[in-house]
């Protein structure tokens, strides 16, 4: 870290993807030059380092993140966000209609699965206990009753 004030640009769409086939200096001139357009009286000086991402050649990110296309609408990402049989959970910005395409909608995926297999776990353990509790009034009665055991001591 400099310390130094950092300047950040983004660009999108069509725009990203001609730009990423220029080099980090072009780049760099070409911003600067929209800089020096706004602020016609200051003599804006070369940043001391620049950073450049290329986000359509990120083979994971491909330069995007959830949208809602045309025909779409937020019940699709409280889809995404369905569990398979609670064997499989989903996390990630694009289950969290509420703040999708996001940080904080990745992070709030994150604890929200983290709940609901908690939930799952604690609803398995409460019915082994009903399940052994059940096996063992069976047991009870059988005996009371004179039967054979049949079930295995628990
Ligand atoms: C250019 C850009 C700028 C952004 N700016 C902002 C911003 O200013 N503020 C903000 O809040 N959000 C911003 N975002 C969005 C934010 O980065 C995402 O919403 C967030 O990172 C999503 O988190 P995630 O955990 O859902 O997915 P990701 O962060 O994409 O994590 C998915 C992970 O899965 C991995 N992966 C993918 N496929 C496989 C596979 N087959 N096997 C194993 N691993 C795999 C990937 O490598 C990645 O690490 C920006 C995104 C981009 C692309």
């Amino acid at each position: 870290m400099t310390n130094m004030p950092v300047l950040m640009s983004f660009t999108s769409g069509q725009a990203a993807l001609d730009m990423e086939q220029e080099s980090d200096e072009e780049i760099v001139r070409r911003k600067l030059k929209v800089l020096q357009r706004i602020f016609k009286n200051v003599d804006i000086p070369t940043p001391c380092e620049a950073v450049v991402t290329r986000w359509s050649q990120d083979p994971f990110a491909k330069g995007t993140y959830s949208f809602v296309a045309q025909g779409a609408n937020g019940l699709h990402y409280d889809k995404m966000s369905e569990s398979v049989n609670n064997v499989l959970y989903f996390a990630g910005e694009a289950t969290c209609r509420e703040y999708p395409s996001s940080i904080e909608g990745a992070y709030l995926s994150g604890l929200r699965v983290a709940s609901e297999m908690s939930m799952h776990m604690i609803e398995e353990s409460r019915m082994s206990v009903l399940a052994v509790k059940a096996v063992k009034a069976k047991r009870r009665s059988l005996r009371n009753s004179g039967a054979a055991m049949l079930v295995d001591s628990i």
